[in-house]
């Protein structure tokens, strides 16, 4: 695992310096879904230290047996808004707020427990009815409205484009979706801070860098098949 850890922080750094980017800029959310508490520690015997997780439950199980380490915890899926108090407990980074509804439970949660929790807006950029995520128009108006709430801070954007057999195919949505962070910064909007881009997993990693992506979430090119 740890030549396979090597090898993609490599293809990072370089897809960073073809862009002329700083490679520090980019972060690596190491994937772990269906992957065991021990390859989690392997990872993080590697070096790294930033985890992706797509079910609470499942996440929980693993974060509790891996509590000796000092990891961070973000979660990557779609959050059914009976589960927002839980992942406030446990993620330092929620990627995928796609309603007002979910941000507003998060608040909710998080004043609970005097926690101000870090969120992205997932965008629909495809409009794909399979998948979660506000549709282009409508994120510059969740980002207004979820910064009025007290315990949310919106840190940027997250986008999971039609899957694709070629990365280049996915590299107009990367674009898209910066762009559309650039429009919304523009807006100045308070208490909304466009700083981080969520893109890219195993298959499209170096064109979401190259368009600049501040967080890639790779799974399969670390761990294996998923079963
Ligand atoms: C599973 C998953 C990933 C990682 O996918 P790989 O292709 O294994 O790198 C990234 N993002 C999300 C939202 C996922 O569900």
């Amino acid at each position: 695992m740890k030549d396979r850890i090597k090898r993609v922080l490599e293809r990072i750094a370089e897809a960073a310096e073809r862009a002329g980017r700083d490679p520090a800029e980019v972060g690596l959310v190491a994937v772990t879904k269906t992957h065991p508490a021990a390859a989690v520690r392997e990872a993080a015997d590697a070096g790294l230290s930033v985890f992706g997780e797509n079910y609470v439950q499942e996440a929980r199980d693993k974060i509790e047996a891996l509590a000796d380490l000092d990891l961070s915890w973000h979660f990557i899926g779609h959050l059914q808004r009976n589960k927002a108090k839980y992942a406030v407990d446990l993620f330092d980074l929620i990627h995928s707020v796609d309603s007002l509804k979910l941000a507003k439970e998060i608040d909710k949660q998080a004043a609970k427990r005097a926690k101000v929790q870090d969120v992205l807006v997932q965008v629909n950029l495809g409009n794909e009815p399979t998948k979660s995520g506000a549709g282009q128009d409508e994120a510059a108006d969740l980002c207004r409205e979820a910064a009025r709430l007290e315990h949310v801070k919106i840190r940027g954007l997250m986008t999971m484009p039609p899957f694709f057999d070629e990365p280049e195919k996915a590299r107009p949505f990367f674009a898209a979706l910066r762009r559309l962070r650039d429009r919304i910064a523009a807006l100045s909007i308070e208490g909304v801070f466009m700083e981080a881009l969520s893109m890219g997993m195993t298959g499209d990693f170096e064109a979401a860098v190259e368009e600049g992506a501040t967080w890639v979430r790779i799974g399969t090119a670390i761990f294996g098949e998923r079963q």
